[in-house]
């Protein structure tokens, strides 16, 4: 097949080094890792692998940066915001084509993810001339109370690779439009889109030090020194749960406030008197968007009983139909996975489902390399005791199990320790509303295979984490609130 991807071009329109004060540079001692193309194996290119004194670099430009960043004009940030925006959007094929490259999926998906990720910095472009105050009289009169939001302090993002646009941008746009400085750890497998960004925002006039990147192949070893250096002052996260409860107990060295974006091991629920084909249009967004590697993803099918055979039939058709191979390629639908690593686990999992008597109704197998691919598979009367059932597969594999009544389904949908989203179909409102009140789950879709918008809090209850992303309260996580006690005689 064709590839539409240019990939000398793309690449070379990427700086390869650490971003601090402004200026693009190499590591301390000039050590570089390797960044691969997932389809094929092969490396794309270099970019530097900064080091502790590296990222204490990138904190002293963020600290230099923070006092006059937050002293400029909500409208001066919000115009920034808002150039970015239009830049992002204007180079949609080219961040797509880098995002491709470096993660696999589909050319469809990487431009669906570039306005989707361009779309946090128009919503926090708006957002950033509305931070409010308050003003009250104290109950008894004779004191007035004010409230004033400010910036956080300079901030370290640490971003995964599964959506290596919009991740940053998340956490990026209300950074801006609070006045916060940061320090982007991109993930080590997705350097290259978050040097873009970071480009991007420089032409669209960001002042030198309030955004500063350190790619390294050692993210420990750089965020360790930062979460106990005292000078930063928050720790937004995304990523894996293990990792996040690692960053909260570091965090707590010096008290700094987090927001934790973590696993899920979302349920899809199909009740039955669910209009079924609806629900198999959203299955396969839940669970094949991003090749089934979201945290959003459904990983855990209840279909009622009634109507089990005909959405396992109609699912496993249209997953069965669809196009596996290189995401530049014309038609490809799924990509391959992340890594090598990645299709393992995936594999593994689907292997010890059939181990304990799940049925394949399609896929199931991984092809010869190159690149790590997997296909989409449908697994029937999977074993509650299948460790795809507890763990996040992050992968193209649905697993279906039935239910008779809604009181079980919701029993084990909740049992779980994850809580980041679920999905419900179902015609009868009183039942979808029922199930919504009872899903131990921080967002929930309700005859919808997707809950992701810049205008909604993302987020997650129970071990899926802290705090939310996205709308009016994703800025509130860079704010602090400030009461000032006014006596007035
Ligand atoms: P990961 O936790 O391994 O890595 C995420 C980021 O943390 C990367 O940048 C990595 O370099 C960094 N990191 C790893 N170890 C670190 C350490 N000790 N200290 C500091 N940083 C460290 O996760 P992953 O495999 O890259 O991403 C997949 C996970 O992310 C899945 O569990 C998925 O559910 C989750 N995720 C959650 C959301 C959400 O919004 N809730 C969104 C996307 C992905």
């Amino acid at each position: 097949m064709n590839s539409t991807v240019h990939e000398a071009e793309v690449l070379g329109n990427v700086e390869k080094g650490l971003l601090i004060g402004g200026q693009f540079r190499p590591a301390t001692g000039g050590r570089t890792f390797p960044v691969e193309n997932p389809a094929t194996g092969t490396t794309l290119c270099e970019v530097a692998d900064g080091t502790s004194r590296d990222a204490l670099e990138a904190l002293d430009a963020a600290c230099a940066a923070q006092a006059s960043w937050a002293a400029t004009a909500p409208r001066e940030r919000s115009e920034i915001l808002r150039r970015a925006y239009d830049l992002l959007v204007a180079r949609t094929e080219e961040i797509a084509q880098l995002i491709t490259l470096e993660m696999g999926k589909s050319l469809a998906e990487s431009r669906s993810e570039v306005v989707y990720g361009a779309e946090f910095f128009r919503w926090y472009s708006e957002e950033a001339v509305r931070i409010q105050g308050d003003f009250t009289v104290e109950p008894g009169g004779s004191g007035r109370i004010m409230l004033m939001r400010q910036p956080v302090g300079p901030s370290l993002l640490i971003t995964p690779w599964n959506v290596p646009l919009a991740m940053p941008t998340r956490k990026i746009g209300p950074a801006i439009a609070a006045g916060c400085t940061m320090i982007l750890k991109p993930a080590e497998q997705t350097p290259l889109t978050a040097l873009l960004l970071a480009s991007v925002l420089t032409e669209a006039g960001l002042p030198d030090g309030v955004l500063n990147v350190i790619t390294t192949s050692e993210p420990e070893a750089v965020a360790a020194p930062l979460v106990h250096d005292g000078r930063l002052r928050k720790v937004s996260f995304t990523g894996s749960t293990e990792v996040g409860r690692k960053l909260i107990v570091s965090s707590a060295d010096k008290v700094l406030r987090t927001s934790m974006e973590l696993g899920g091991n979302a349920p899809f629920i199909v009740c039955a008197d669910a209009d079924v084909d609806a629900a198999v249009d959203g299955a396969m967004i839940a669970k094949m968007r991003n090749i089934g590697e979201a945290c959003i993803a459904a990983n855990r099918f209840y279909v009622h009983a009634d109507v089990a055979e005909e959405f396992t039939e109609k699912l496993s058709a249209r997953m069965g139909k669809m196009v596996v191979g290189r995401g530049d390629e014309d038609g490809a639908e799924v990509g391959p996975l992340i890594d090598a690593a990645q299709r393992d686990r995936v594999a593994e999992l689907v292997d010890d489902a059939v181990r304990r008597g799940a049925r394949v109704r399609t896929g199931g197998t991984a092809p010869p390399g190159p690149g790590y691919f997997y296909p989409p598979t449908v697994l029937t009367d999977v074993s509650p005791a299948a460790r795809l059932r507890t763990e996040e597969i992050f992968g193209p594999v649905a697993a279906i199990s039935t239910f008779a009544d809604e009181q079980e389904v919701l029993r084990s949908a909740n049992d779980t320790e994850s809580g980041l989203v679920s999905y419900v179909y179902s015609r009868d409102i009183g039942r979808a509303l029922r199930l919504a009140e009872g899903l131990e789950t921080g967002m929930v879709g309700l005859n919808r295979g997707f809950v992701s918008n810049p205008a909604a809090p993302f987020g997650g209850m129970k071990q899926s984490g802290l705090g939310r992303e996205g709308g009016r309260v994703g800025i509130e996580e860079f704010l602090e609130i400030k009461y000032v006690a006014v006596e007035v005689d």
